[in-house]
C-alpha cells in the first residue's frame, strides 16, 4: 500500500493535481476539505459543527478530520494506495496519521509540496471564488485568515517531514500539465 501526501498552501493547485494523480496512479484520493463541504451539504451534526470554522478560514477539530481519514482508510482496503490532499494540516494530525498508517503495517512514501507564493495564492482563490463560489473563497479577510492559518499551523509540518527525510517541492507558478509531469516524476 502506498502513501502519498500532497502539500501547499490553499490555491497551490492540490485538488486539480490530486484527481489527476488518482487517475493516472489508481490511488485513492482523499480530500478533507471535500469531505467536510459534503458533511455540509448533507446538513449532518458533523457538517454544521464544522461549518462556522471553515466559513472563518479556520481549521476544524483534530480529532474530527482524524477519524474521517481513519475511516476512508478502513473503508477502503483494496485499493493500491491513497493520495492525501489538504491532510494533515497540524503536527498533531501528521502524528495521529503515522500511528495509524503504523497500526496497520504502512507508512507516508512521499511528501511532495507545492510551492507557491502569497501573492500568487491570494491570485488563485479570488479566481477560483468566481468559479467554484465557496464562501471561504469569497472575502478577503477570510483569505487572508486561511494564508496565516497555512503559515502557523501547517508550514511546520514541512520540518516535521523533512527530518523523515520524505519531503520534495516542486514549484507551483507553471501551467497544470507542467506541474503534473514534475509531480508525476516524483512518484
Ligand atoms: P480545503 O478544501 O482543503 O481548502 O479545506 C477547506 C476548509 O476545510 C479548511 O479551511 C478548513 O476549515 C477545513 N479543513 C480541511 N482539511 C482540514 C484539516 N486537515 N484540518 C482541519 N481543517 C480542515
Amino acid at each position: 500500500m502506498k502513501y502519498y501526501l500532497l502539500f501547499g498552501p490553499p490555491g497551490a493547485g492540490k485538488g486539480t493535481q490530486a484527481k489527476l494523480l488518482a487517475d493516472k496512479y489508481n490511488l485513492r484520493h482523499i480530500s478533507t476539505g471535500d469531505l467536510l463541504r459534503r458533511e455540509i451539504s448533507n446538513k449532518s451534526e458533523l457538517g454544521l459543527a464544522a461549518k462556522a470554522l471553515m466559513d472563518a478560514g479556520n481549521l476544524v477539530d483534530d480529532s474530527i478530520v482524524e477519524k474521517m481519514i481513519e475511516n476512508e482508510i478502513d473503508g477502503n482496503p483494496t485499493v493500491p494506495g491513497f493520495l492525501f490532499d489538504g491532510f494533515p494540516r497540524t503536527v498533531a494530525q501528521a502524528e495521529a496519521l503515522d500511528a495509524l498508517l503504523e497500526k496497520r503495517g504502512g507508512a507516508i512514501d512521499k511528501v511532495i509540496s507545492i510551492i507557491i507564493d502569497d501573492a500568487l495564492v491570494y491570485e488563485r482563490i479570488a479566481h477560483r471564488a468566481a468559479v467554484e463560489k465557496r464562501k471561504d473563497d469569497s472575502n478577503s479577510d477570510i483569505i487572508k485568515n486561511r494564508i496565516k492559518t497555512y503559515h502557523q499551523m501547517t508550514e511546520p509540518l514541512v520540518d516535521y517531514y523533512k527530518d523523515k527525510g520524505k519531503y520534495f517541492e516542486i514549484e507551483g507558478d507553471g501551467t497544470i500539465e507542467e506541474i503534473f509531469n514534475k509531480i508525476s516524476s516524483l512518484i
